[in-house]
């Protein structure tokens, strides 16, 4: 049985201060409401402390959107998964479209990424997806295959619990466009047939498989009525309560 996975990527958005205020109003109406799904939300590296002291005793996950593929020492600028652990983050979104966009992150760098927070206990949240060209190429699963093998490399099958996947087709995030519910569900279970290759069927029948792309109040209970769609990454409707807590309480 996989239990539901809400994800809230709040990407470059929200202050510090707004951000630790929105963690509290969020983390009570989450406590009042008494879901059961997982929940987790990913503010800025900087909103980080403020959010994890706002969520505490709750059981808000409180994930970070990125990290360095080092431990320490000469790079500028970045921010180490030890930094993370000190201040009692213990889960990384990793391969996001924007960071492979606009940072030029391979599927080789994620995957050391994936390696090292593994290394440390982290959690994984491990994005992929395809562009529009992609798709109406006829490379969806294609690039799939190649961005589980390479981004997976070397992840130990003991350590894959310790993994979640989000389908984000780069065309949905943040453009509206929603895949339809047929269209996800069908990549995630080739995403799913994937793991059973790479790992074993054991394995892919535990995987939770998140959908993300312009998921919205209005289309979260058809997604997660879909077999292999197991919770969801939002973007834009993670940033405000009233738009988050319907997605997280869908199945009520
Ligand atoms: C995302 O950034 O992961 C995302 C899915 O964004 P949006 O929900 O805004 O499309």
């Amino acid at each position: 049985m996989r239990k539901p996975y809400i994800a809230g990527n709040w990407k470059m958005n929200l202050t510090p201060s707004e951000g630790k205020a929105y963690a509290a109003e969020l983390s009570a109406a989450v406590k009042k409401a008494g879901v059961d799904c997982r929940v987790m939300i990913a503010p800025s590296f900087v909103s980080l402390p403020g959010v994890v002291e706002a969520v505490k005793g709750s059981d808000i996950v409180v994930a970070a959107q990125n990290m360095a593929n080092h431990l320490a020492g000469a790079y500028t600028g970045e921010v180490s998964p030890e930094m993370l652990k000190d201040i009692g983050v213990n889960t990384v979104i990793l391969g996001h479209s924007e960071r492979r966009q606009y940072y030029g992150e391979t599927d080789e760098i994620i995957n050391s990424k994936v390696l090292l927070a593994l290394s440390l206990k982290m959690e994984v949240v491990l994005c992929v997806g395809e562009t529009l060209e992609e798709r109406e190429g006829g490379k969806l699963e294609e690039i799939l295959e190649r961005q589980l093998r390479v981004g997976l490399k070397d992840v130990l099958p003991a350590e894959m619990g310790a993994v979640t996947i989000a389908y984000e087709p780069v065309w949905a995030i943040g453009t509206g466009k929603t895949a339809t519910p047929e269209d996800a569900d069908s990549a995630h279970a080739f995403i799913r047939r994937t793991v059973a290759a790479l790992y074993s069927e054991d394995i892919a029948n535990n995987l939770i498989i998140q959908y993300g792309g312009s998921v919205k109040p209005g289309n979260i209970r058809a997604l997660m009525e879909k077999e292999n769609i197991d919770g969801a990454l939002v973007g834009g409707a993670s940033l405000k309560l009233d738009d988050f807590l319907p997605i997280i309480i869908f199945s009520k």
